[in-house]
């Protein structure tokens, strides 16, 4: 399987942290950023990242906002909402907005994993749609249809 790049990002640095060594350990290849505003510009210097782990309570730019950024400027990228008890609601609602899904904190770094992955395999089956879409169109478009 192709490498895995997931952007990770909560303003809490430790959680970062250790979340990052946990992962990169379960061959993920994990960037970082915390705060909104740092994932945004992450992302467009790395067209490679597959999954963003989003946690939804930040300072500044929160994480309902960035994951809108996120859907406008890389549709393809999937989200993975992080949230506490009190932030269920705004979770399930990231939903409704285009997130994969969404887990509670504190959670095992198992069911991340397995989140991620399911979240990976959705991209590559959608950009293999939009490539097999791009190939009937160049060939209907010649006539070789
Ligand atoms: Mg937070």
């Amino acid at each position: 399987m192709a490498e895995t790049v997931v952007m990770l990002v909560d303003d809490e640095v430790p959680f970062v942290e250790t979340m990052t060594k946990r992962l990169t350990r379960r061959n993920l290849t994990i960037l970082s950023a915390y705060s909104g505003q740092e994932a945004l510009e992450k992302l467009k210097e790395h067209k490679d990242v597959d999954v963003v782990i989003l946690d939804v309570k930040m300072p500044g730019m929160d994480g309902i906002e960035t994951l809108r950024e996120i859907k406008r400027e890389h549709p393809l990228v999937e989200v993975i909402m992080l949230t506490g008890h009190a932030t269920v609601e705004t979770a399930i609602e990231g939903m409704k907005l285009g997130a994969f899904d969404y887990l509670m904190k504190p959670c095992e770094v198992e069911q991340l994993v397995a989140k991620v992955q399911e979240a990976k395999a959705k991209k590559s089956q959608h950009e293999r749609k939009i490539m097999e879409a791009r190939i009937r169109e160049i060939t209907s478009r010649r006539g070789l249809d």
